[in-house]
């Protein structure tokens, strides 16, 4: 059982005007989270909703100067709102780096619970005209470094074993995919074909650890507005057409991915095994066929 403490909201004695104030909630108190690409959009917002969840977090970037003066930010703003919060540079490509990202997790704060495998790049190209090095690399840092990154969390979790005064698993590790993990995508065939297999390397990787009481999942956002897409979003005409794409009427912010993922960390998602989290405005709903086809 987790400690009820970390799961139930607190209530202080007083306010102002005398009545009870529910405080946040911290279902994450005592745990340690890492999030790779944690320096820009989605990253950056998931990695402080697991902080003001009460995780400790590392902020992974890529190892150059630019991103590291953005993870800067985001750690200071982190430890300006109370939580903690700590940066990491370190290329998820790279099996070593990867390992010495959890080794410095665990020295720092004592244990690891939560990877977010978030890191992601997008080449487009038409297939005609896709080099095999926009291939690779798309594949490279969005599939091959999402395995050495829950690989590296995997080992940790298996060793560590059950902690049932902090949660009911003995961790869990989170992918960030895309809608295009079963939505084809013209021009994209790299990007599509890197989260299709995210999919089945979550699912496999969920079935086997699961026993182990690992849990992995996804969370599979629609069209969020970060660096990445900012062509389909910021000219009037591309977010018009964009929007005709969301049934919901608003292209997403980072922060409905963030707080997304906190849920799927929490023991409040404790039977969520295998499972990708659609968060895509209802994207993924056949939009076309709105007016009755
Ligand atoms: P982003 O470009 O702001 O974030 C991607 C982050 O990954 C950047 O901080 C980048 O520096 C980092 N990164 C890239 N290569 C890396 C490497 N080798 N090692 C370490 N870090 C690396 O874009 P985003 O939209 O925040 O993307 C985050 C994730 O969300 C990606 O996996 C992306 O595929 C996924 N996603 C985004 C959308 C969207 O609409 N924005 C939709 C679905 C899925």
């Amino acid at each position: 059982m987790a400690d009820p403490a970390s799961r139930e909201p607190c209530r202080s004695p007083s306010s102002d005007d005398g009545r009870t104030q529910p405080e946040p909630r911290r279902p994450l108190a005592r745990q340690v989270a890492i999030v790779t690409g944690a320096s820009s959009g989605i990253g950056t917002a998931i990695a402080t909703a697991l902080a003001a969840a009460g995780a400790s977090v590392v902020v992974n970037h890529r190892p150059n100067p630019r991103s590291a003066a953005e993870a800067d930010a985001v750690v200071e703003a982190i430890r300006r709102a109370g939580d903690t919060a700590s940066p990491f540079p370190a290329d998820v490509t790279n099996e070593a780096e990867m390992d010495a990202m959890v080794e410095d997790a665990v020295e720092r704060y004592g244990t690891l619970d939560i990877m977010v495998a978030n890191a992601g790049i997008e080449k487009p190209a038409p297939i005609a005209e896709m080099t095999l090095d926009a291939w690779r690399d798309v594949i490279d840092v969005n599939l091959t470094g999402a395995f050495l990154t829950a690989r590296a969390a995997a080992r940790r979790f298996l060793r560590q074993g059950l902690r049932p005064d902090v949660s009911r698993a003995a961790g869990k590790i989170i992918f960030t995919s895309s809608v295009h993990e079963f939505i084809p995508w013209a021009f994209q065939a790299n990007y599509a074909a890197s989260k299709g297999g995210v999919m089945l390397l979550m699912k496999s990787l969920a079935q086997e650890l699961a026993p182990r009481r690992i849990r992995v999942n996804s969370v599979a956002p629609g069209a969020i507005r970060t660096q990445i897409n900012a062509e389909a979003w910021q000219s009037d005409e591309a977010r018009e057409a964009l929007l005709e794409l969301i049934p919901y009427g608003r292209i997403g912010a980072p922060d409905d991915i963030g707080r997304a993922v906190a849920w799927l960390a929490s023991d409040d998602a404790d039977y969520l095994v295998g499972t990708s989290l659609v968060a895509d405005g209802g994207m993924s709903l056949y939009p076309s066929f709105r007016g009755a086809g």
